[in-house]
This record gives structure tokens, sequence and C-alpha cells, in this order.
């Protein structure tokens, strides 16, 4: 297989190339194409098997694509352009794992108008506040800091209609339960089945079947 046999647009494939990506990993060639059958995911992956490009690329592609003209013009070319409504948050559990997947998002959004932001704890807020005024299409973001900035008022998730839960067993590890439940079921983020949904996790145990069955709408499960 090759990345030429997945429907990528144009600018997407370009970006693989100049990342010199020859071909998908086993994961990416199993999740791209589900993922842009817009079917929730739960896959079972480890770090290292290429999880993050096999997210990336197909929500980038569809931002991308959707883009100013959709089926819902009003809506999506407000949300496009207004600040502080990201359209897609990939929630990560450490700042590494966070800073990992928004240098791969820049790498896949080059020249693309899509504009990812990183938001994490540890860190001095008042900057990652004037990155996400200059606009946030795609925000990687650790639950807690996430939940600051939504009280805040710098983040409204109203139109974000692509959500990823990346290494989810380590979230939960790590006690994060309460504050993702905070971001996925406040009254801000679409419900199930108006959103499109992909959980990652090493482990698939008790905690995460139930988070899966939350959160997922007719999810497609796949283990690599
Ligand atoms: P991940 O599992 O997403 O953390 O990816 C592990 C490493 O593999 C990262 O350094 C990626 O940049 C790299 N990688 C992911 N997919 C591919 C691919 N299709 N070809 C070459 N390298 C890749």
């Amino acid at each position: 297989g090759s990345f030429s046999e997945i429907k990528l647009t144009e600018i997407i494939r370009n970006n693989i190339m100049l990342a010199r990506y020859e071909k998908p990993t086993p994961v990416q060639k199993h999740a791209i194409p589900i993922i842009l059958g817009r079917r929730d995911l739960m896959a079972c992956a480890q770090t290292g098997s290429g999880k993050t490009a096999a997210f990336l690329l197909p929500i980038l592609n569809q931002i991308y694509e959707r883009g100013p003209s959709s089926n819902n013009p009003e809506d999506n070319r407000g949300a496009y352009r207004r600040r502080q409504y990201p359209l897609a948050l990939i929630l990560a559990p450490t700042r590494e794992l966070a800073t990992q997947i928004y240098d791969e998002a820049r790498k896949f959004a080059y020249r693309s108008r899509v504009r990812p932001c990183v938001v994490y704890g540890g860190a001095d807020i008042g900057q990652q506040m004037r990155d996400l005024d200059r606009g946030c299409h795609l925000l990687v973001a650790t639950p807690g800091r996430l939940v600051d900035m939504i009280e805040r008022g710098k983040v409204k998730l109203d139109y974000c209609t692509y959500l990823v839960l990346d290494e989810a067993d380590r979230m939960l590890d790590m006690g994060f339960e309460p504050q993702i439940r905070r971001i996925v079921e406040g009254d801000k983020m679409p419900p199930t089945g108006e959103r499109q949904t992909l959980m990652f996790s090493a482990t698939f145990p008790k905690e995460i079947q139930i988070l899966a069955r939350d959160f997922l709408h007719n999810y497609v499960f796949l283990a690599v």
C-alpha cells in the first residue's frame, strides 16, 4: 500500500511527501479510510505505530475540504473565521505528547489555511492565550489546561465537530476523567452523533470501554 491509494486532497498529499512518509503504517492504512468515511473509531494502538498521523491526516483533510464552502455555509464560514472556536480538539495526557501532536499537525497543515494551536499546563498561560487569539482551527490540549481556558472564555467548543482522545488509558491513569467529562459532556461540545469522535488507547480495560460507550456513536473497533 501507498498513500496515493488513500483519498486525500492534494495539499495534504504534498505535505505527506514533504514529511518523507513513503507508505502508511498498518494503523494509518486501516484508520484513515474509516475516519474519512465519517465513522467514530475506537483504536487500540501503541506509541510508535504512527497513530498521530492516522487521526491528523483525515481530520485536517476534512477541515480543509469543508473549509469555507460546505453544505452548511453560514455556520461553517462563521466558525472557520471566528477566533476561539476550534473545529477539532485533540486531548492528550502530557505536555510532551501534546507538543509532538502539534508539531506533526503543523507539518501536515502547511499551506492549508488550517491553523493548529497547543495548550498545556506548567507553562505561561498568557502566551498560550495570545496564540489562541490569532485563531485556532485545530487545538491540541491537555485536559486540565483546557478546562482553565474554557473557564476563561478563551476556548469555545460549540463548533468542535472532531474530537480525539489520544492515549485515553494514560489520561484515565493520570486522573483526568473528571476534566475529560467536563470538556466532552459540558453543554457546549456538539453531542455524540453530531460530532466525530476517535479514541486511541494502548489497552482496552473496563474504564475505557465505558468511556467508549459514553462518547462514541456506532463506532468501529480497530486493533492493530
Ligand atoms: P506515532 O506513533 O504517531 O508517535 O509515530 C511514531 C513516529 O513514526 C513519529 O516520529 C512519526 O513521525 C513517524 N511516522 C508515522 N507515520 C509514518 C510513516 N507512514 N512513514 C514514516 N514515518 C512515520
